[in-house]
């Protein structure tokens, strides 16, 4: 027992109290209990290895918290990553909103109860060329609320190659038959035509569904019902259709440098009565489900009560509205990071890179591989430039640099540490030539 240091001793190590401020002194004081009271239990009371252990554990509780990290996978849109970083304008909107009130819900000129999905919508319309709106919590919220809004009890016909799972667990014929619906597949895994969907229509049909398959492909002998066709179909019979686009462009990316995705637009003039996407992969803002297409099918989605519990919250319509407004502006690769990313020259990230070599000794640029990534183009590469770590140990310098603060998370290939500098953003790079030198020695 006397060989164990005594609580405030600890408490007052320089190492410890560091961490006061941070995590306040009752976490701190908590996490003091637990480490003495082990070492009485194993009674090795060395005070080094206890204040080693407790600052262990502090940091570990420190970094419990979520926290920024620099992207050097090269992979743009990264799930496990946040997705796509936001504009500055967007960042200043949810400051500007959310630091004190705001007209969310109220009508200024009545003095009285608005709605909150008004002006994002009027936006929405504007840039997309649609005729009605609503933005829910994320693109699965979307998909679900269409679903259960029209084919609850009834029949959606899907091509059976598009029965896709996306990520996170998000299946769409599970997410059918939990909404209540009864999925209807047509053609083969290679295979579907027009006439498959016509044959499959009864007076149960709801609805009929595309989706993008996003994160796989079918090579080789292959057919799809076109949108279009599916669309006139769809008119034909009285049954609306709806794509779950994912990714959302809504802009040509190739004058960009990234292959061409079907946009948001080219789905509503292919005559789609209803489109959802994601508000954080290609149109780079915050995490959220637009829907966009005919008034009266957006109408059945507003008069769902399900779309209470799936309403979007003052922060994200803040942020979405400011990035919606640099489609606007049309000042996509200055303004939005992700498009950023995506038009960066190779010649630029070459400078970039060059930078590195002059800073880490046996450094060497090499060719690499970025991804869009996010679902749509998640296979999609395209050129980048890394800078390749002369490491021997490729494994224990990735930890070091995802143990650095703020964490950097590099992508290891053949053996080699690498970092794509297509997704560090320029900014970062001091921090990260820091970081590499610090873990290299
Ligand atoms: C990503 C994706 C979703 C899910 O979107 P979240 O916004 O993550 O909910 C749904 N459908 C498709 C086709 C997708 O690519």
């Amino acid at each position: 027992m006397k060989t164990i240091p005594a609580m405030h001793k600890v408490l007052a190590d320089e190492r410890v109290t560091a961490y006061e401020a941070r995590l306040g002194r009752d976490v701190v004081k908590r996490a003091a209990d637990e480490v003495l009271g082990r070492a009485r239990a194993s009674g090795n009371g060395a005070y080094e290895a206890i204040v080693a252990a407790l600052a262990a554990r502090l940091e570990s509780l420190r970094r419990d918290m979520l926290q920024r990290v620099v992207n050097a996978t090269g992979i743009i849109i990264h799930t496990n990553l946040g997705r796509a970083p936001l504009a500055d304008e967007a960042l200043a909107a949810v400051a500007e909103l959310s630091r004190g009130y705001s007209n969310l819900e109220y009508d200024l000129e009545g003095g009285e109860r608005g709605s909150r999905y008004e002006r994002v919508t009027a936006i929405l319309n504007d840039v997309t060329g649609a005729e009605h709106s609503l933005v829910v919590n994320n693109c699965a919220a979307a998909v679900l609320l269409v679903l259960d809004s029209f084919a609850k009890g009834r029949e959606v016909v899907v091509a059976r190659s598009q029965l896709v799972e996306i990520g996170g667990g998000f299946r769409i014929p599970e997410v059918l038959e939990r909404s209540g619906a009864t999925l209807v597949e047509v053609g083969t895994t290679n295979r579907v035509y027009l006439e498959d969907f016509e044959r499959a229509l009864s007076p149960r049909t709801a609805l009929l569904l595309t989706t993008h398959p996003s994160n796989y492909r079918i090579d080789g002998f292959t057919h799809n019902a076109s949108a279009r066709d599916l669309a006139e179909l769809g008119a034909r019979a009285g049954v609306p259709v709806v794509e779950d686009l994912g990714s959302g462009a809504l802009v040509d990316l190739a004058p960009y440098g990234a292959p061409h995705e079907r946009t948001v637009q080219e789905a509503l003039s292919d005559g789609i009565g209803l489109v959802t996407f994601s508000g954080d992969k290609l149109l780079g803002g915050p995490q959220a489900g637009i829907v966009v297409g005919r008034s009266q099918l957006v109408a059945r989605l507003r008069n769902n009560p399900l779309l209470r519990a799936l309403r979007v919250d003052k922060m994200t319509l803040a942020a979405l509205g400011a990035t919606l407004q640099i489609y606007r502006s049309g000042a996509l690769a200055e303004r939005l990071p992700i498009f950023r990313m995506i038009a960066a020259t190779l010649d630029e990230l070459r400078a970039r890179a060059q930078e590195y070599l002059g800073a880490i000794a046996d450094a060497k640029i090499v060719e690499s591989d970025a991804y869009v990534g996010g679902g749509a183009l998640a296979q999609e590469r395209s050129a980048s430039v890394a800078v390749a770590l002369p490491a021997r140990d490729s494994r224990s310098v990735a930890a070091r640099l995802r143990a650095n603060a703020p964490p950097i998370v590099a992508r290891i290939a053949e053996g080699h540490v690498l970092l794509d500098l297509r997704t560090v953003a320029p900014e970062e790079d001091a921090v990260v030539i820091d970081a590499c030198r610090n873990c290299l020695t």
